[in-house]
């Protein structure tokens, strides 16, 4: 019987989602996810974790047919009609529950839970006719960095099985200095220095130093009042080879300060 080839090794990536109307509008950061999917692989199935699903637990969606979430309020008409009526795949749920229990981190298999703008907004542009199978999997609201860290490497095994894995969160988060912003604005400092200091971080493969940005990182809690959006990030690294460097595939900022970077990790 002839075997099928085996599939190249998917990268794990992050992305920075953006603001829900990123999905409509004509930016750098639009245009990179409109390309991405067509760079890897086909994936046989999704593993997403957005920052907009914090849980006890962490939890695991096995919906087999997950809805849209409109998880947003005062946006255009336009997004509460997208869908993005992907499958969902009970079977990666079971396995990633599996994977996360034999590193000591029971999960909590989830029945209702369907995709956020986090997770479906850069989906629905990477792969646009919703044919590959995604599963959410929660952040955990108290776990900081070195617990997403080993809810990655537990993952890990997954990629071998041609799932991809992509933490969705944003490089820089600041809300509050977003709406104080307009579009096209110079960048400021602090953001760019924070852009700086990951990339820099990544690249040198210095995952202690990362995992504790929160004192190292330049402007690290103005950037970041809270951790949600970065933490995808740690799952996404994890999952990585250990020993090799992350690659920035993207690098952008929208609404002035909300930093739009995207990366690989082989
Ligand atoms: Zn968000």
């Amino acid at each position: 019987m002839k075997k099928d080839p085996p599939m190249p090794l998917l990268p794990t990536l992050f992305v920075s989602h953006g603001a829900p109307t990123m999905i409509l509008q004509d930016i750098p950061a639009h245009h990179f996810l409109a390309g991405l999917g067509g760079q890897l692989a086909r994936p046989k199935a999704i593993l997403a974790i957005s920052a907009h699903w914090e849980a006890r637990g962490p939890r695991v969606s096995a919906v087999s047919e997950p809805p849209t979430i409109y998880d947003f309020y005062g946006f255009p008409a336009e997004l509460y009609a997208m869908t993005y009526p992907v499958p969902g795949s009970p079977a990666l749920a079971a396995r990633t529950a599996d994977l996360l229990a034999a590193a000591g981190l029971p999960a909590v298999i989830d029945d209702s839970r369907g995709l956020d703008h986090g997770a479906w907004a850069p989906l629905k542009l990477m792969y646009p006719d919703a044919s590959i199978p995604v599963v959410s999997l929660s952040l955990l609201p108290d776990g900081g960095p070195a617990a997403h860290l080993k809810i990655g490497e537990a993952l890990r095994p997954l990629r071998d099985e041609g799932v991809l894995i992509v933490g969705s969160g944003s490089l820089t988060h600041s809300l509050r200095d977003a709406f104080a912003h307009a579009d096209g604005d110079p960048t400021p400092p602090w953001v760019s220095a924070f852009q700086d200091w990951t990339a820099a971080a990544i690249a040198g493969n210095q995952q202690d130093k990362l995992a504790d940005y929160r004192r190292q990182a330049p402007s690290a809690t103005r950037n970041h009042p809270s951790e949600e959006h970065f933490l995808p990030l740690f799952v996404a690294l994890g999952a990585g080879t250990p020993g090799t460097a992350g690659r920035r595939l993207h690098t952008s900022v929208d609404l002035g300060v909300l930093a739009m970077d995207a990366y690989a990790f082989d």
